[in-house]
């Protein structure tokens, strides 16, 4: 049976290939981002797959926006059975030179949001008796990297917070889990590339290999399909004893 799914930030990058895979999938999608085109693009996926799609650019920097965001998939769809935690933003400093304003940006979008929006949704999926909660994380959920304080803190946050939500849904058959990609070539990885390559003084290719590769043993970008394929898995109508876990798509980073 058709599925309800919302993912924060899915007119962009992981997040737009994993509402393909749920489109594909047969199930309809409440799209949400900064993207201009944001209607555009969900319109045109509801075209291709044939599914009912929606949108809507709430900021969820603010508890308010990420409540928006939720009643509004209420109010379009009719339940959230699908809850996809993916919106996320980086900056890349030292801590000593971190803006202020930068580190809570990340703390709230990439971590705040995230128990914002399971928070809002969670009695009604225990309620129903099914619930599928997926918390795009990221290696750095479990390793750090040299200034990332912010993104690394708040992705470590995240994998608690997954943790915690398994525990407090098992009896209702709503699961929450944890995907760890390594690097996945979408616009804000493009952005890091860039200044990396003024950073180092390299070229683009360089910075590719020597620089964002250089923890992954298999030195490639993790495609965004199979992210979406990991999604559609965890949020099987049988995946009910997949739950707490943390999915590493990292190419070999955390192996070692
Ligand atoms: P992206 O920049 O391509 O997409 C981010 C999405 O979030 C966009 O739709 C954007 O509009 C939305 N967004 C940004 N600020 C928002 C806000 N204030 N309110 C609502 N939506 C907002 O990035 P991406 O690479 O696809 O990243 C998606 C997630 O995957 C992030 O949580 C990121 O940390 C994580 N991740 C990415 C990589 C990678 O290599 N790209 C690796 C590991 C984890």
């Amino acid at each position: 049976m058709a599925k309800n799914v919302l993912i924060t930030g899915s007119t962009s990058g992981i997040g737009l290939g994993i509402a393909e895979a749920f489109a594909k999938n047969g199930d309809n999608i409440v799209f949400n981002g900064l993207e201009e085109d944001g209607a555009e693009i969900a319109a045109e996926i509801g075209r291709k797959f044939g599914v009912k799609t929606c949108f809507k650019n709430s900021n969820l920097m603010t508890p308010e926006g990420v409540q928006e965001l939720v009643d509004f998939a209420y109010s379009e769809l009719g339940s959230v059975d699908i809850l996809v935690n993916n919106a996320g933003i980086q900056h890349v400093s030292k801590i000593e030179d971190f803006p202020l304003e930068k580190y809570q940006q990340i703390i709230a979008l990439n971590m705040n949001a995230v128990f914002y929006a399971s928070r809002a949704v969670f009695k009604k999926m225990k309620d129903q008796q099914f619930g599928r909660i997926i918390n795009v994380s990221s290696v750095h959920g479990i390793r750090a990297s040299e200034f990332k304080s912010a993104y690394v803190t708040a992705k470590h946050g995240v994998i608690g917070l997954t943790k915690v939500l398994a525990l407090e849904g098992a009896e209702f058959n709503v699961t929450c889990n944890a995907i760890c990609p390594g690097y996945v070539k979408t616009p804000l990885v493009e952005g890091q590339i860039k200044d990396q390559a003024k950073t180092h003084q390299m070229s683009e290719d360089e910075v590719v290999e020597k620089v964002m590769l250089k923890k992954q043993a298999v030195k490639s970008f993790v495609p965004v399909e199979k992210l979406g394929e990991i999604a559609v898995f965890l949020s099987a109508e049988n995946a009910t004893t997949v739950s707490g876990s943390v999915f590493t798509l990292d190419g070999g980073w955390s192996a070692q």
